[in-house]
């Protein structure tokens, strides 16, 4: 057997043990009875160990380098050789016992960031934030990808995206999103979100949530929707994709857009090609683009006009106690307020990418120049007020807000990349397919999802996101595009 089959099949039974993985995780979520977490957690660890230690091991260092020397390699045999040995690199250029340390004050961390979030004192979440820094860019030096310490941490959720490319592209961001806040904000008919509050069914929203994944064609054959704390989408094979959704009875948005917006995850998930099935491939490209999906289905197509002709009538049926008598004009102004707030999870897709701006500032100087834990409170809170315009009342809506630190830094932006990935290939979607909007008016959504499946989901991981963007659309990531979306959307909204 030559070397690239043999590559292939090892990562194959690599990517078939992280399923099921994938599967003890899902059940601990979803089914699991609380008090059964130590048996789980342990079952983890040691699923964990084993992947790590192939990966790792001389066996696939040698499989790489054979593979590396055959001739006449397909496409995708060169993608898979890039991946696994990205995998490989990164296993043993760090040092087990730096993994284990990061572990321990991850796992420390976060005990003592719940705790001073909790009563607002980042005085707690200190010292742990420091030793947390000093192991990430330890972790950062060894791992050493280049070009710049941060663009290696970067890197690692960004596959092939650095800190310039990023920089570049938030700094055309930068002033014309602050601008649009300020103009929104200025406006004296402000739409809100009452209607939103009032009582909704959960069992009602239930049903509601599994009509709409399923006219946006989500397979059921192969995947399935679930009750969890926390909305998140995984995949057990290539074959099996699972979502989850909660529900809030005092705030119908939650559960609506959470299941929209996961169900774009797995509608991505469910769509690569037989080929690269259950292989280190068959993964989104980067976690910006995961998140161009999602967010595409959530909030361009789902909180769209044309969306809520066809799905606003059914609303009103469900619910007429709340909806019968309000217009669906109000409704649509409803889903679409856009208002700065202190926390980023609550924000709107306008304030969102200024949330992530400031994390991005702040995590550059935190790895590369040297900023210290202790600055980090009042410098978030001056950046607070030059991009959102308010300050945090308190640590805990201001730094202290997040989780993401104690696992690490550089994730931030991609959730921001998501939104920007998302706006420039919709717009190409519709030059070249100008009618979707009116699909969305009939309960239609097949040719967005065949256009996404031809363009992005079937590549799976071959393609690198700077790549992919360019194949799609013919040029690089080009933020503009969101801003004229967001201008053609809300202005009217606002009576701009
Ligand atoms: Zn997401």
């Amino acid at each position: 057997m030559n070397a690239m089959k043999e590559l292939w099949e090892y990562f194959n039974e690599i990517m078939r043990l992280s399923y099921i993985g994938a599967l003890l995780s899902w059940d601990q979520q979803v089914n699991m009875p609380k008090g059964s977490v130590k048996g789980r957690a342990e079952q983890l660890a040691l699923m964990q160990n084993l992947i790590h230690s192939r990966v790792k091991s001389d066996k696939t260092g040698k499989l790489i380098k054979e593979a590396e020397k055959l001739e006449s390699l397909s496409e995708i045999d060169l993608a898979m050789i890039r991946e696994a040995k990205r995998e490989y690199d990164q296993a043993i250029k760090i040092p087990n016992e730096l993994v284990a340390k990061i572990a321990k004050i991850s796992s420390l961390g976060h005990i003592e960031w719940e705790k001073a979030r909790e009563k607002s004192d980042f005085s707690i979440f200190k010292p742990y934030l420091e030793k947390i820094i000093k192991l990430r860019i330890e972790f950062a030096e060894k791992l050493d990808k280049g070009p710049t310490l941060y663009s290696t941490l970067l890197d690692l959720f960004e596959p092939g995206v650095t800190y310039d490319y990023i920089l570049k592209v938030f700094n055309g961001l930068k002033p014309k999103l602050v601008k649009i806040v300020n103009k929104l904000n200025s406006m004296s008919d402000k739409p809100n979100q009452s209607i939103l509050k009032k009582h909704y069914d959960a069992e009602k929203q239930w049903q509601l949530s599994l009509e709409i994944i399923k006219k946006l064609n989500f397979d059921f054959n192969t995947g399935r929707q679930d009750k969890a704390t926390h909305p998140f989408t995984t995949s057990l094979s290539s074959i099996d994709t699972r979502i989850t959704t909660r529900i809030r009875e005092d705030f119908l948005p939650d559960c609506l857009f959470s299941t929209i917006h996961e169900c774009g995850h797995a509608l991505y998930q469910m769509g690569f090609k037989e080929e690269i099935h259950d292989t280190l491939l068959a993964e989104g490209c980067s976690m910006g683009i995961h998140e161009s999906q999602s967010r595409m289905w959530e909030n361009v197509v789902g909180r769209s006009k044309e969306f809520w002709t066809y799905w606003y009538p059914i609303f009103q049926k469900t619910f007429p106690e709340n909806l019968k008598n309000y217009p669906m004009e109000e409704f649509h102004r409803s889903i679409n307020v856009v208002q700065p707030s202190f926390i980023r999870v609550d924000a709107d897709e306008v304030t969102y990418g200024l949330h992530i701006i400031l994390r991005f500032e702040l995590e550059k100087m935190i790895i590369e120049d040297n900023l210290q834990a202790s600055e980090l409170p009042e410098l978030w809170n001056t950046k607070m007020e030059e991009l959102l315009g308010i300050v945090p009342p308190n640590d805990a809506l201001g730094v202290l807000q997040d989780v993401h630190w104690t696992s690490g830094f550089g994730y931030f932006p991609s959730y921001s990349l998501g939104n920007l990935y998302a706006a420039q290939i919709y717009n190409h979607a519709l030059k070249e397919n100008p009618s979707l909007p009116q699909d969305y008016e009939k309960g239609e959504f097949s040719n967005l999802l065949n256009y996404l499946k031809e363009k992005v989901h079937q590549y799976g991981k071959i393609y690198r996101a700077p790549d992919l963007i360019q194949k799609i659309t013919g040029e690089d990531l080009n933020p503009d595009y969101f801003i004229k979306y967001v201008e053609d959307k809300y202005y009217p909204i606002y009576g701009i």
